[in-house]
């Protein structure tokens, strides 16, 4: 690794600040595109280039797979326990580099430095569990006759590849690969374009964290980097984290090959508010959920429907969020088209009749960038496009409801599954919704519900492709495959069929 083609990540403030070409790393070596093509990337603070990203196609994917299908066989024969030993180092050198890290992913997607310090946070939990896997992933084992034994083992795949999205640039990519690679695989992350300078630094830190060449590769590019993903003969499995529209075509192209695949998509998460919510507590849960992220989290708060004589909640929830100052507590969106969207969902619901009650059209965080500030849209309607599809932005659309029943079934009519939330002091009425709603992860009180390692992470309907969650052992078994081994070592004298 040449000193020239490093990674340079040291700017420390929301200060305007310059990065280096995000290349690819192949084979324990960065390289430009086969193509020598480049795209700019952006601050979104800023709104101006803070470097560039190659952008690769079928050659840089085949030169990634080969210097993976050699690494794969020297690492899949490495004992797991050594495997899981770069996770450890992994984790000192994030922690030795947080605050770094933090900033890189503050520059390059323009949340504040304390949600990115948190995104690195969760993802060093991640590290963590890879890094445990040596502990509690062992195979089963049983005497399944006389004299006869039956074990599984953990095989891994092969080469396999993740692909992610733009809002959690370091977090994502840490969902799959500890496990992945601690599973035996070797590993091609495409990270977002829009993103791509997280995935070059973890690249850079696996290698201090000794991680032989080729066992982790990164391949910058966009769709067609993606397509020749999926096509690659070679490429064993899959996972994809991103919108839904992709993620059900990554999904088809991938499994045409006969990969297996699990994509993540997108998101319309639906929180419940009964009169006996504890106030002080949803509307801070509230407001921090749709707000979080700038809104650009598929876990984030979208639509809440307000259930019977609710409104000394709906109050404390606008009044909690009209104290967020954007720029300071709430980070930039991704891109000027971004923006144009989540802006123009607004102006459309108040058009159709729902009432802006917080209005974040006009707020900025600074004199250039895209910026949106937190909104409040009441009186939304169940057709209305703000209630029906995902905005990605810092839009809270309040439905209003008689009873619990209507709002549920409001909750079960949107095509997505991700996560729902009921705010009450009821068990019983916490355990009613919860049986009830259409959705892979549910929060009591909690309004970004994510399981905690070693739970999986997933959500339900339009929000996965594939079987399976993506975090914890889920995504140790989806990185992996049983080998069921039957034995026997001597005659006996009673023996079975089976013997
Ligand atoms: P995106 O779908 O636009 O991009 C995701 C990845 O797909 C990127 O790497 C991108 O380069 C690639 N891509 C984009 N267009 C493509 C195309 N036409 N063909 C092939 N590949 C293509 O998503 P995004 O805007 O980066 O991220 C935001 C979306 O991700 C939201 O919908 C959000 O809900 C979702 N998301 C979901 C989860 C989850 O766990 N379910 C987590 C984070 C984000």
């Amino acid at each position: 690794m040449s000193q020239e083609v490093l990674p340079k990540f040291s700017a420390k403030s929301y200060e305007f600040a310059t990065y280096v070409t995000a290349k690819n790393w192949i084979g324990g070596a960065w390289r430009d595109a086969a193509s020598g093509a480049t795209i700019a990337v952006e601050n979104p603070r800023h709104g101006k280039k803070i470097g560039n990203v190659v952008m690769s196609g079928t050659a840089d994917v085949d030169a990634a797979v080969k210097a993976a299908e050699v690494a794969f066989k020297t690492w899949r024969a490495t004992p797991v326990k050594e495997r899981g030993e770069v996770f450890y180092r992994l984790k000192y050198l994030m922690q030795r580099d947080m605050e770094e890290l933090s900033w890189l992913v503050s520059h390059e997607n323009g949340k504040t430095f304390a949600e990115a310090k948190a995104e690195v946070e969760k993802g060093i939990e991640c590290v963590e569990f890879g890094a445990s896997l040596p502990n509690i992933a062992a195979g089963e084992q049983l005497d399944v006759s006389r004299g006869v034994n039956c074990r599984i083992d953990h095989e891994p795949l092969g080469v396999v590849a993740g692909i992610a999205p733009f809002n959690f640039p370091i977090m994502v990519p840490l969902w799959m690969m500890p496990q992945a690679i601690v599973g035996g695989n070797a590993f091609i992350l495409k990270p977002s374009e829009q993103v791509p300078f997280g995935g070059v630094k973890l690249a850079a830190l696996l290698k201090e964290a000794g991680l032989p060449d080729g066992v982790f590769n990164v391949v910058n590019g966009g769709p067609e980097t993606v397509n020749a993903l999926c096509d690659h003969p070679s490429i064993k499995a899959i996972a994809f984290v991103g919108s839904t529209k992709i993620a059900k075509h990554v999904y088809t192209r991938g499994a045409g090959t006969g990969k297996v695949m699990l994509c993540l998509g997108g998101a319309k998460n639906h929180l419940m508010v009964v009169p006996d919510a504890d106030v002080n507590l949803t509307a801070q849960n509230v407001s921090a959920s749709f707000t979080g992220c700038a809104g650009q989290r598929c876990m984030a708060a979208s639509v809440l429907l307000a259930v019977g004589p609710v409104d000394h909640v709906v109050d404390a929830i606008v009044k909690e969020a009209s104290k967020i100052e954007v720029g300071k507590d709430l980070g930039a969106i991704i891109n000027k088209p971004s923006v144009e969207r989540i802006t123009g969902y607004i102006e459309q619901a108040e058009k159709l009749g729902a009432k802006v009650v917080l209005d974040g059209r006009k707020k900025t965080g600074g004199p250039e960038g895209h910026w949106v500030g937190p909104t409040v849209l009441d009186n939304v309607s169940t057709e209305m496009p703000a209630a029906t599809q995902e905005i990605f932005g810092p839009v809270l659309s309040i439905i209003r409801t008689k009873t619990l029943d209507e709002a549920i079934a409001i909750e079960n009519a949107n095509a997505y599954g991700n996560a729902a939330c009921i705010y009450t002091t009821s068990g019983a009425v916490a355990d009613y919704v919860t049986e009830r709603v259409e959705a892979g992860m549910v929060g009591v009180n909690v309004g970004v519900p994510v399981p905690r390692e070693p739970f999986g992470f997933g959500g339900w309907n339009d929000s996965k492709f594939g079987t399976g969650n993506i975090t914890g052992m889920d995504g140790f078994r989806f990185w992996t495959r049983p080998r069921k081994v039957t034995t026997k070592w001597a005659l006996q004298k009673d023996t079975t069929w089976m013997g």
